[in-house]
């Protein structure tokens, strides 16, 4: 029987390589029973448990309407480390999902603009195939159609260190059939031609059109990147009551237990990872609060 707080097998149907440290991996889970059972919406996480080694907090990186289960993983330490050494047909747990995920509801008829460093674009991607899967979502994105901006617009900003660290490279051409997209890079790579950007991600807003008082903000990513993000978002005029901030925290239980995840009041595992930045205004950026 499917519950979510205990692990259930999942066995590896592919590996794509996404950078020299990340890779996404897509799952099958084993049991039909719990296959079927098992409901996410973008944004939530789960718990990948590593038997003998520990278990670590992932974004699930698939839209619910995909074929595939997906997680995009960063080697950071010994769990990550661990997934890395699997290869198709391993299995590996999975408890889940956990979180609440982004407020779709919130961009109905609004303009939706998307803002991911590294890896931080995982949970976004998330919400990004939804959109790209959703028929009624608007299409007709500037240069891509005979030049007209979809409306609402649809707006993804992503920065990364350099052009060998951008994850989902190969995805982008795609997302461009439905959002005007803005790739930065820190800095170009010597050893290849890079035609995009270069600099912080908060130098693109002379790019994007959009109008501040109908967006709705969904980003993801290194917490000073969002810090000063959040602050040219609110001078622009954006409220800040319509920028939802995915907060990643040490993870325990994902269940709002143990309390090894608190964001000052906030547990967040369960109250998180998607905040409203109003109501976490205060915290943002203070580590182990
Ligand atoms: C809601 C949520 C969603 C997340 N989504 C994703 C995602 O989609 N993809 C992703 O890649 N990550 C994601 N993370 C981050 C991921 O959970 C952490 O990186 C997790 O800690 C990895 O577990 P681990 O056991 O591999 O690393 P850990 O052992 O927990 O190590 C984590 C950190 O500690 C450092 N560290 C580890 N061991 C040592 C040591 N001996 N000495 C010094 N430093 C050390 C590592 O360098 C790393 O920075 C998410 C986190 C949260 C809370």
């Amino acid at each position: 029987m499917y519950d979510k707080s205990i692990p259930f097998e999942a066995k590896i149907r592919w590996i794509k390589k996404e950078t020299r440290d990340t890779a996404t991996y897509a799952f099958k889970i084993t049991s039909r029973e719990i296959e079927r059972a098992y409901r996410f919406i973008p944004g939530q996480f789960n718990m990948l448990y590593m038997p003998g080694i520990g278990e670590a907090a992932i974004s699930i990186s698939s839209a619910p309407s995909d074929h595939d289960l997906t997680h995009t993983i960063r080697v950071a330490g010994d769990v990550t480390t661990a997934i890395s050494r699997l290869d198709t047909g391993d299995v590996l747990g999975i408890r889940g999902p956990f979180g609440n995920g982004w407020p779709l509801e919130e961009i109905e008829e609004r303009d939706l603009m998307i803002i991911a460093g590294g890896v931080g674009i995982a949970p976004l991607r998330s919400v990004i195939r939804h959109i790209l899967n959703d028929r009624t979502e608007p299409r007709h994105v500037k240069g891509v159609r005979g030049g007209k901006i979809s409306s609402p617009a649809r707006i993804i900003l992503y920065g990364s260190k350099t052009p060998k660290d951008i994850i989902f490279r190969d995805e982008f051409p795609r997302y461009r059939d439905a959002f005007q997209t803005f790739l930065t890079v820190d800095k170009a790579d010597p050893e290849e031609y890079w035609r995009g950007d270069i600099g912080l991600i908060t130098g693109m807003w002379n790019k994007t059109s959009f109008n501040p008082l109908n967006t709705v903000v969904f980003m993801c990513g290194p917490e000073v990147m969002m810090q000063s993000m959040v602050k040219e978002l609110i001078l622009k005029g954006v409220p800040g009551e319509k920028i939802f901030i995915s907060i990643e925290r040490n993870m325990n239980c994902g269940m709002g237990i143990c309390g090894h995840c608190f964001f000052g009041p906030k547990f967040v595992c369960k109250d998180g990872p998607v905040f409203r930045f109003t109501d976490i205004e205060g915290f943002l950026g203070i580590k182990e609060i």
